[in-house]
């Protein structure tokens, strides 16, 4: 799941909301509720602008997150059952020593 993370490699595009303003790739804290949950996503893909600061979050990774906390998306998957591994390790038997003599 790091995909939130991948293609923002230091791209810049121009704001929409100053004629001067370039947007840059940065990660922020993205914010939204879910029901009455408000729920916090540490460094977020966004864009913000170095004129007017406006934010906006990247759109790709707003799509990645809603359909993380669609309910839909919260169906249990199949679960791999794993092979019990015999152990490579040979025991040590021990030979009770006879103390006869
Ligand atoms: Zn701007």
């Amino acid at each position: 799941m790091n995909e939130l993370h991948s293609p923002l490699a230091s791209r810049t595009i121009p704001c929409n909301e100053c004629p001067a303003g370039v947007m840059h790739s940065r990660h922020i804290t993205y914010f939204t509720w879910l029901g009455e949950e408000l729920v916090t996503v540490p460094n977020f893909p966004a864009w913000v602008c170095d004129m007017c600061g406006k934010r906006e979050y990247d759109e790709r990774a707003v799509t990645l997150l809603s359909m993380l906390l669609n309910p839909e998306a919260g169906k249990p998957t199949r679960r791999v059952k794993r092979a019990p591994q015999p152990d490579p390790r040979k025991r040590n038997i021990s030979h009770p020593r006879s103390t006869d003599g």
